[in-house]
């Protein structure tokens, strides 16, 4: 086997693990593999292996990737700070759309083609610039996100916050998550979890992860 795909195996046995303890089932977890960065190649090799669903942070390479390898079928899930300017473009290939943060941007992603799947982004530190709605004006975003066509909001999207404790913040959205159901039922996925915190967002219901570094080695210079 390659590195690649003994790194694959080893997350996969994590999340089944962490699955088991957490009494969930793995039907209810996609592992999406977070690849930007990395080459086209690896991408192929990662569908060669089963891969089904990969996450791509910035437009550009995400639209050159998603060209190259349109014949592999794979749903491209755009997870990264996303310029209104460039979002309907994204819709062009994305299956998903995990960073939805701002009423601006619900506006640029309106059409009135088939609905993409988006996650509104919760903002879980005091930092603005990292991309993420603050959680109170969370309600206000998801209102907007269900009377605006062409969207299908299917939950809440969030990245733990460095230096604290990876579950308590995973916990902090959970509630989140059980609050905006009042106002939007079908919105119960919780896309959370990445290459080191991805057991603890399984223990609070993930049920998207996106895990880089932990399957495809470390990421070539981000340039
Ligand atoms: C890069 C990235 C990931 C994956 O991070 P790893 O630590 O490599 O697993 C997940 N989510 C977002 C939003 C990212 O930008």
């Amino acid at each position: 086997m390659s590195a690649l795909a003994d790194r694959l195996a080893a997350v996969q046995g994590s999340v089944a693990d962490a699955a088991r303890d957490a009494g969930r089932g793995l039907s209810e977890i996609t592992t999406i593999v977070v690849t930007k960065f990395q080459p086209v190649s690896l991408i192929a090799e990662l569908a060669s292996l089963g891969v089904r669903d990969v996450g791509e942070n910035r437009h550009q390479e995400a639209k050159v990737k998603a060209e190259a390898l349109a014949y592999l079928g794979l749903r491209w899930h755009f997870v990264g700070q996303l310029q209104s300017k460039k979002a309907r473009q994204v819709r062009a290939y994305a299956s998903a759309i995990h960073s939805v943060d701002r009423m601006s941007l619900v506006d640029a992603l309106r059409s009135d083609e088939a609905s993409v799947d988006c996650f509104a982004q919760v903002d879980l530190t005091d930092d603005p610039g990292r991309g993420g709605v603050a959680p109170d004006g969370l309600e206000a975003l998801v209102e907007h996100v269900l009377e605006t066509p062409g969207l299908r909001l299917r939950g809440l999207m969030a990245v733990a916050p460095l230096g604290e404790p990876a579950r308590p913040a995973f916990a902090r959205v959970r509630l989140l998550s059980e609050r905006i159901r009042a106002i939007a039922p079908d919105a119960t996925d919780l896309s959370i979890g990445m290459s080191h915190d991805f057991r603890e967002a399984i223990l609070e219901g993930a049920t998207h992860l996106r895990i880089g570094t932990a399957i495809t080695g470390n990421r070539p210079d981000a340039g």
